[in-house]
């Protein structure tokens, strides 16, 4: 699939081709009117107080928000779908790609649990290929384990629970030798100095980039996430999707949101610098064993007790997530930058827990 050629012979399930989507009032009329009485609204209004109509359907596609976005990342409006958040991406992918009972996805634990979770809901078998103990990527043991059936491989970078970027060149081999979809979510991605998956597009037809509005954007409560790819891939998932998939205070919102960049750049500073606070001074604590380098707005630490640790905090009010007993993680906790004062206090929780190991 390296040679830039778009062909998409038997990367999504062949009774699609012969499913007539629902066709909705909003997609059916496209114009200026004056009366609409094409989709049984209610024409006197709503009580919902949010300054903005929500009487009307929304935007079946999200336009105004797709060029923007598409102008922030450099692609045509067109190869950009807009989901109800990018766990919404995910389930549609694995819909439109595997054939249940029969065809699998790919993933590489630890790794982000929803690409597991959607792949069983649907009845699709998983292959694991983990990556290296150090959570590195590794290409050759995932291109052995690819054959016709394995329709998508999730990569996820920044990787969670980890938060480490996969390797470029690694992640290159996997591209070269996919039968289907590649997948690379990028929640984390403006955490991260390295560019985006999003340049590379047009070298790989088959390429799917997830990025979302929940992380750096601050706006998990919205549901809004990305999926970046051919158009043909967004032409599948807007057909499936259910037809008003993202709602027009959630398209209003993210829309006036995304105007103001300069308290986006302010917050992921802010949140960078915190990062590399929390890091030294975990440092300088003795219960900690190691710190995983983080590309993302998270640490993953190893702890000498790490579930006494993570009950400690808990008593204290501060919620971590326990990731001491997922396999290649053991004794970790992972802990999200936090406001400066959340994260001041988890330090003092953490000294506190140690002085108190220590009598
Ligand atoms: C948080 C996260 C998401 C976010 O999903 P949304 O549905 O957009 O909130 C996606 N992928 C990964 C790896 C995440 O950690």
């Amino acid at each position: 699939m390296s040679d830039g050629s778009r062909d998409f012979e038997g990367v999504f399930r062949s009774h699609l081709a012969k499913v007539k989507p629902y066709s909705s009032a909003r997609s059916e009329f496209e114009g200026e009117a004056r009366v609409f009485l094409d989709a049984n609204e209610n024409a006197l209004g709503s009580p919902s107080g949010l300054g903005m109509p929500l009487n009307r359907y929304p935007d079946p596609t999200a336009t105004e928000l797709r060029e923007v976005v598409s102008r922030r990342r450099g692609v045509e409006p067109r190869q950009v779908f807009v989901g109800h958040g990018s766990d919404e991406a995910i389930e549609l992918l694995i819909r439109a790609a595997c054939e249940p009972g029969r065809d699998r996805i790919l993933i590489t634990p630890p790794t982000y649990g929803m690409y597991e979770v959607s792949a069983e809901i649907n009845a699709v078998d998983i292959v694991r290929c983990p990556l290296r103990p150090d959570y590195s990527l590794d290409a050759e043991s995932v291109v052995k384990a690819l054959d016709a059936s394995v329709k998508i491989v999730f990569l996820c970078s920044p990787n969670n629970p980890t938060g480490n970027v996969l390797s470029t060149a690694e992640i290159e081999k996997v591209l070269a030798a996919a039968p289907g979809l590649v997948v690379i979510d990028e929640a984390y991605v403006d955490f991260s100095a390295r560019p985006s998956w999003v340049e590379r597009l047009k070298q790989f037809p088959r390429l799917v980039v997830l990025q979302t509005l929940s992380k750096a954007w601050g706006m998990a409560g919205l549901r809004i996430g990305f999926a970046f790819a051919d158009s043909e891939v967004v032409r599948v998932l807007n057909m499936i999707k259910p037809p008003y998939n993202v709602g027009a205070d959630a398209q209003s919102s993210a829309l006036r949101a995304m105007r103001d960049d300069a308290w986006f750049r302010g917050s992921v500073s802010t949140l960078l610098e915190e990062r590399s606070r929390v890091t030294s001074e975990l440092s300088r604590i003795e219960a900690t064993r190691k710190i995983y380098p983080s590309d993302a707005n998270f640490v993953l630490v190893k702890f000498d007790d790490a579930r006494r640790l993570y009950e400690y905090l808990r008593s204290r009010g501060i919620i971590v997530r326990d990731r001491s007993k997922v396999t290649l993680c053991e004794g970790c906790l992972r802990i999200t930058i936090g406001a400066p004062q959340e994260n001041t206090e988890l330090l003092q929780g953490i000294r506190e827990f140690e002085r108190k190991e220590n009598v």
